[in-house]
C-alpha cells in the first residue's frame, strides 16, 4: 500500500493518530499544517515525512532517522534542532512530540560537506559564521561575497572550504576576517569594506593576486598567508598583523619592500621569528664608568638560541658573537672599558636565520672619581 498526503489539498487535515507502515508499505506525509500529532510506527516500510509534528518510533538500526524526506531534519519541541546522528539513535516514541521541517543546513561537516541535521551532502565551497551565531554556506566566494548576510558589515568569518578560481571576485563592503584555511583563491579586489585575510590550517593559503583598489579598504594580511601579486593603495608593509612579517621570493623583505604599494613576487606572510627580549636600559647604558669591568650592564636575551650578534661601538671594528644560549652579556668585552669618557653610540644587529633586528644605543661613559684620565 502506498498513502501519500501533500500540500498540493490546501487546507486539507489528516488527524490519523496511529499510523503503522508495515514492509512494503510506504508513506509520504507532508500534512498543509503542522498541529497534527501522529504516532507513526514503522515495521519495515519506507516513511518520507516532511512538515508536521510526530510521536515516531523506529525499531530498525537506523531509528526515525530514515523516516525523513530529502532535505527535512527534526527539531525538538524546545526548538532545537536534533541532529541526524541523534535522529539514529531514536528507536522509541519519544517523551515530547518531534517537528519535521526544511533543513536550513546550518551546521555542515567542513570535510565531507555532509549536513548535521539532514544528512545531505551539499555543494558548498565557502562557509560564514557571523558574531551573532548564525551560520551560513555558499556554492562559491562569489555567491558569498555578494549575500547581504556577507557585505551587510556584521563582523564574521568567511572560510575556504575548496579553492575559489571564481574570476573578477570583488569586495565592496562587509568586516569580516577570510580565512584561506589552506586553500587558494585565484584573483580578487577590495574596493572597501575591513578585511583580515588569515589562515587557521597548517598549510598556508594564497591569493594568486590581490589588488587593493582604495585607500578606504581596510586590509590586514595575516601570518600563514602568501601572493603572487599584491597591488595596493597603501604600503603593503602596512597591512601586516602584529607579529608579523613579510617575505619576498623567500627573503626577509627590505625597508623598499615593506614601503612599496606593489609587488609581483612571491611574498609570505609569516611570524616574525626572533624577539630581542632583555636588552641594556638607559640607566644601564649610561652606568659605564671607565676602566670599570661592571657585569650586566650589557646584556642581551632573545627569543631563540643560535643567535648571530653584531655589535660596534662608535667606528671601533664590528664584532661578531654566535650566541649559543638564549642570552649573552658583552658587559665582560674588555674594550668597553677603555672607552674615553663622553658620548658613544653601540649598534647591535642580531640575526636568525636570515631575520635581522637592529638597534642602536647612544650612551654616556663617566669616569670614576678614583680612576681620572686626564689627555
Ligand atoms: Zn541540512
Amino acid at each position: 500500500m502506498k498513502l501519500i498526503n501533500d500540500v498540493s489539498q490546501a487546507g486539507t487535515t489528516i488527524n490519523a493518530s496511529n499510523i503503522t507502515v508495515n514492509k512494503n508499505g510506504t508513506l509520504i506525509f507532508e500534512p498543509a499544517v503542522s498541529n497534527i500529532c501522529s504516532f507513526i510506527t514503522n515495521k519495515g516500510g519506507n516513511i518520507a515525512l516532511k512538515n508536521g509534528k510526530f510521536y515516531l518510533k523506529n525499531e530498525g538500526s537506523d531509528g526515525v532517522a530514515s523516516f525523513l524526506a530529502k532535505g527535512y531534519a527534526y527539531k525538538k519541541k524546545n526548538g532545537e534542532w536534533l541532529t541526524y546522528d541523534e535522529a539514529k539513535s531514536i528507536s522509541k516514541y519519544t517523551s515530547d512530540e518531534l517537528y519535521v521541517v526544511k533543513c536550513d543546513h546550518h551546521e555542515i561537516d567542513t570535510d565531507t560537506k555532509v549536513c548535521k541535521y539532514c544528512n545531505e551532502t551539499l555543494d558548498v565551497s565557502v562557509e560564514w559564521k557571523s558574531i551573532d551565531g548564525t551560520t551560513k554556506y555558499f556554492k562559491d566566494l562569489k555567491t558569498a561575497l555578494t549575500d547581504s548576510a556577507v557585505t551587510s558589515g556584521t563582523s564574521g568569518t568567511l572560510k575556504l572550504l575548496e579553492d575559489d578560481n571564481g574570476n573578477s571576485l570583488t569586495i565592496n563592503s562587509g568586516n569580516f576576517d577570510l580565512d584561506l584555511n589552506g586553500k587558494k583563491i585565484s584573483s580578487v579586489g577590495i574596493i572597501g569594506g575591513t578585511v583580515n585575510i588569515k589562515n587557521t590550517a597548517e598549510t598556508t593559503g594564497e591569493v594568486l593576486n590581490l589588488t587593493i583598489f582604495s585607500v578606504q579598504a581596510k586590509v590586514t594580511l595575516g601570518i600563514g598567508t602568501k601572493y603572487s601579486n599584491i597591488d595596493a593603495t597603501q604600503p603593503i608593509g602596512s597591512m601586516l598583523v602584529s607579529g608579523a612579517v613579510m617575505k619576498v621570493d623567500g627573503t626577509y623583505a627590505t625597508e623598499a619592500q615593506l614601503n612599496s604599494s606593489v609587488i609581483g613576487s612571491a611574498v609570505e606572510i609569516v611570524e616574525i621569528p626572533l624577539y630581542i627580549t632583555s636588552e641594556p636600559t638607559q640607566n644601564d647604558l649610561d652606568s659605564i664608568v671607565y676602566g670599570t669591568a661592571e657585569s650586566g650592564l650589557l646584556t642581551f636575551a632573545f627569543s631563540k638560541s643560535g643567535v648571530t650578534l653584531k655589535y660596534k661601538i662608535d667606528n671601533y671594528d664590528e664584532v661578531t658573537e654566535e650566541v649559543t644560549s638564549n642570552g649573552i652579556d658583552l658587559s665582560t668585552e674588555t674594550a668597553l672599558w677603555n672607552l674615553p669618557a663622553g658620548e658613544h653610540t653601540l649598534t647591535v644587529s642580531a640575526t636568525y636565520p636570515g631575520y635581522t633586528i637592529n638597534r642602536t644605543y647612544p650612551f654616556t661613559v663617566s669616569q670614576s672619581e678614583s680612576n681620572i684620565s686626564i689627555d
